[in-house]
């Protein structure tokens, strides 16, 4: 059957907002005195920005048809991302067949392999095959989730990332997750803080509603296993990112001594099978959170996904808007999503990779309807306000 080929690959960068999200103005809730792993040096603990959290900005790739048809997609990867897609990876895509999907991700994955396997490469990776799949779903007239098998629910319920869970729950999220403020370097007293800012929090939402830390990486062990411990008095649902991404031992001890009934989650910064296989068999987490512009893209997040599925571990995917939503309303071991909360007070819904995308669709009353999905590809266009830049051809 005839199909359209692949004609043109382009990668373009894009500053403010977007797809880094990190990159945001002067007050926001996201860059106050968040706990990392650099807060151990005084002079990096107020910003993440002071040591460069926004520092690439965001990718943006296009994939064209023979006939002119353009699927996109955006996630975090800048310059070195454009450079990487355009001096690299197009050589596989122009002249393929746009069905292909799985060659290509072969292709682009092991060809950069002596460089790759993790990171920016993987962001790259994965910022091309989202927009392969969008450009799949625009030719066939579908929205991705239905090329993926369709929906098995006909809405999503979403938790909010953000400073004021007290706020979602009015706006009616399922559960708030708070950035965690202080890490081991700020001693006894940030744990004392930390716990407060937790109690304060239940004291507004009641007994029932799920309140999480995101702990960004910032602790070690022993550190997390107190916070654990104190923090299960006030209900807490999971621990978040406690540790280094590459200390798979220290998150398996931290799930055996985790209290019962509190989960431990990871994987926002691990990628491909093959490191959410070492976070399943190790026994790390209850709940693994790949994040489908940085793990690999769709293709991968299907592999990933399967194997979490074989074991029971539930699959949350962190943040990335339009692009997970596709993905998690088509999988029963994903059952609700994440909504990050980008208002700088975390006070009102706008939409996650504002400004860059149009008709991007974000929760009512904590809730997506399917068919707000309900258009080809992945149903959103960039914002012709925002200005692209396209630092590398070939
Ligand atoms: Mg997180």
């Amino acid at each position: 059957m005839s199909f359209p080929k692949i004609k043109h690959v382009r990668a373009f960068v894009v500053t403010g907002g977007g797809a880094d999200y990190h990159d945001q103005g002067d007050g926001h809730w996201i860059d106050d005195h968040i706990a990392t792993p650099m807060a151990r040096y005084p002079e990096y603990r107020q910003s993440r920005q002071s040591f460069g959290i926004n520092v690439l900005g965001t990718l943006v790739v296009e994939v064209e048809a023979d006939d002119g048809t353009i699927g996109f997609a955006v996630t975090t990867g800048g310059e070195p991302a454009a450079y990487i897609v355009e001096k690299h990876l197009a050589r596989f895509l122009e002249g393929a067949q746009i069905t292909e999907i799985e060659k290509l991700w072969d292709q682009m994955y092991f060809s950069t392999q002596y460089y790759g396997r993790k990171g920016l490469v993987i962001n790259a990776i994965s910022g091309v095959d989202l927009a392969l799949w969008d450009l799949l779903g625009k030719l066939r007239g579908e929205p991705v989730h239905q090329l993926l098998g369709g929906a098995v629910r006909k809405q999503m319920e979403f938790y909010a990332t953000g400073a004021r869970p007290d706020l979602a729950q009015k706006l009616g999220f399922i559960g708030g997750k708070l950035p965690l403020h202080h890490g081991p370097a700020e001693g006894e007293e940030g744990l004392k803080q930390n716990i407060a800012e937790l109690a304060e929090m239940r004291s507004r939402v009641g007994a029932d509603f799920w309140l999480m830390f995101d702990c960004w990486m910032s602790l070690d062990l022993n550190y997390a296993i107190k916070l654990a411990q104190r923090a299960h008095e006030h209900g807490l649902k999971w621990i978040e990112e406690a540790l280094s991404p590459d200390d798979y031992w220290g998150y398996a001890e931290l799930k055996r001594q985790a209290p019962r009934g509190m989960l431990v989650t990871t994987g926002e910064h691990e990628a491909t099978r093959w490191g959410f296989r070492m976070l399943l068999e190790m026994g790390c987490c209850d709940i693994i959170q790949p994040d489908v512009g940085w793990c690999g893209g769709l293709t991968e997040l299907v592999k990933i996904s399967a194997l979490a599925d074989a074991r029971g571990t539930l699959v949350i995917p962190h943040g990335s808007s339009v692009y997970s939503y596709h993905f998690v309303i088509t999988r029963h071991n994903s059952p609700f999503a994440e909504f990050l909360m980008m208002a700088p007070k975390a006070d009102e819904v706008v939409p996650m990779f504002n400004p860059l995308l149009l008709d991007e669709p974000v929760p009512v009353n904590g809730r997506l309807d399917v068919g707000a999905l309900d258009k080809p590809g992945f149903g959103v266009r960039l914002n012709p306000a925002c200005t692209l830049r396209r630092p590398y051809t070939h």
